[in-house]
């Protein structure tokens, strides 16, 4: 987390931003990581995974971004998706389901630092 100034406006945004609260404009970040997910539970238990992108889908495929390698994650289970407007998560009609905070995601959740997701058994808490 580092302070962001505006390269457009030159508006000093607040550390963490990722989009200048003046002009809109996407701030430079490419050093700078927009969290983890770190593993809750399991043998991979405290394993950190960094979130890669703005759309990350998490999965047992080895295609997915995040790749959980459980029995109980679906090939493509859920997306984690990072706006303006902060992180959402998506099931992907996975067969075991998608859990914020222990509640079943049905279409689509906001996510904030601190909460917890369940995919299938594997249980993640996002860090941002
Ligand atoms: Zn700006």
């Amino acid at each position: 987390m580092i302070t962001t100034g505006c390269a457009a406006c030159t508006h000093e945004n607040r550390p963490g931003s990722f989009f200048c609260s003046q002009c809109g404009s996407r701030l430079h970040l490419e050093n700078e990581s927009l969290g983890d997910l770190v593993r809750m539970n399991g043998p991979q238990q405290d394993t950190r995974l960094e979130i890669p992108g703005p759309v990350c889908v998490l999965g047992r495929a080895n295609t997915a971004n995040i790749v959980l390698e459980e029995d109980s994650v679906s090939k493509e289970h859920a997306r984690l998706t990072y706006s303006e407007d902060g992180f959402r998560i998506e099931d992907m009609q996975s067969s075991n389901g998608t859990f914020l905070n222990g509640k079943r995601v049905h279409e689509v959740a906001e996510v904030v630092s601190g909460d917890l997701l369940r995919l299938g058994s594997v249980i993640l808490k996002l860090e941002a």
